[in-house]
């Protein structure tokens, strides 16, 4: 039989993050910080986790807004996937992440779910992590003691597994802005159900005056076990006129940087995620240069 009620445990509401580190620390390991909840939550009802206390996130003042200015966004870690879509701020400085932020699940869960807990989690069907890759997001992180700077490409590390140690919590996630002339596209097979990516693609392209690519960015979810650049189709696009067969070799090299084998499941085969990866790919980079122009 399945169980759908949560362990028992204790619950707290810091002011600071300062606060919420300190007690990470206390419970060394057996706390959670709790954000929207939409993916701890349902673990911790089918029992797959069981954390003695949770960290409830919402009263920290200095997790929540968005900045902008001329080095690009500052964003809260706790602001929603709706926040994300309708904020003006940020379909101007990375039309990418608004965009993403719409293509996750449905109106209730972007209510709910926050960015800092889309990329804690690493889940390797999750939308935001290859976006903020292919941004090159800096994840600033902080404890009671320190704050540091994580380049979002030392960020995930494996399936639901990041660069955060145990008393640190992500307080915003900085993207650069982007150079002129840049184009971006997020394309992703959605489960029908959940809309989770089957598999999703980020790209982010620059042109030179000559129509040259200058700078690319790829990112992939959903085909292995967390998200990750694909440098190989990167590296076959600058310096080059991306003509339509162009495109198509470079993506055919996405799947190069997945770590171990394809994900497989009852909603794809591994060749199925392999050939969709190369698939997508090639849509996602197609419309950045379209984009661009
Ligand atoms: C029905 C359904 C459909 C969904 N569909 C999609 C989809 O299409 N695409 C998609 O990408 N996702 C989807 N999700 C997942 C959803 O986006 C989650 O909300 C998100 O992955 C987690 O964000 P959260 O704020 O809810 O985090 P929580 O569930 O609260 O936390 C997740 C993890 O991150 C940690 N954490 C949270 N905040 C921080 C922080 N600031 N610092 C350090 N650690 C932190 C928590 O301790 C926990 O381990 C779906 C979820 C549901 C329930």
């Amino acid at each position: 039989m399945v169980t759908m009620t949560s362990a028992p445990f204790e619950y707290m509401r810091p002011k600071t993050v300062a606060e919420a580190s300190r007690l990470l620390s206390k419970y060394g390991g057996g706390a959670k910080l709790l954000a929207g909840g939409h993916s701890l939550v349902p673990l911790m009802k089918l029992r797959l986790a069981s954390p003695q206390a949770l960290i409830d996130l919402s009263g920290v003042g200095e997790l929540k807004g968005i900045n902008s200015s001329a080095s690009g966004l500052s964003i809260g870690a706790m602001t929603t996937y709706h926040e994300l879509e309708s904020s003006v701020e940020v379909q101007r400085a990375a039309p990418l992440l608004a965009d993403a932020a719409s293509q996750v699940a449905d109106a209730q869960v972007r209510n709910f779910g926050t960015i800092g807990g889309a990329v804690s989690h690493s889940d390797p069907s999750a939308d935001l992590p290859a976006v903020v890759l292919a941004l090159d997001a800096v994840m600033k992180t902080a404890t009671q003691r320190a704050g540091r700077d994580i380049p979002v490409e030392r960020f995930f590390k494996d399936f639901l597994t990041t660069a955060l140690r145990q008393n640190e919590v992500l307080t915003r996630i900085e993207v650069p802005k982007l150079p002129a002339n840049t184009g971006t596209s997020y394309i992703k097979q959605s489960n029908k159900a959940s809309h989770y990516a089957v598999v999703g693609v980020a790209a982010v392209i620059t042109l030179g005056a000559d129509g040259v690519c200058e700078r690319a960015r790829v990112a992939i979810t959903g085909a292995g076990p967390y998200a990750v650049r694909a440098k190989r189709t990167e590296r076959m696009l600058v310096g080059k006129k991306l003509a339509p067969n162009v495109i198509r070799n470079a993506a055919k090299r996405a799947g190069a940087e997945i770590s171990g084998s394809f994900n497989e499941d009852v909603h794809a085969s591994a060749g199925y995620r392999e050939a969709m990866t190369q698939v997508f790919a090639e849509r996602a980079i197609t419309a950045a240069v379209a984009n661009a122009r």
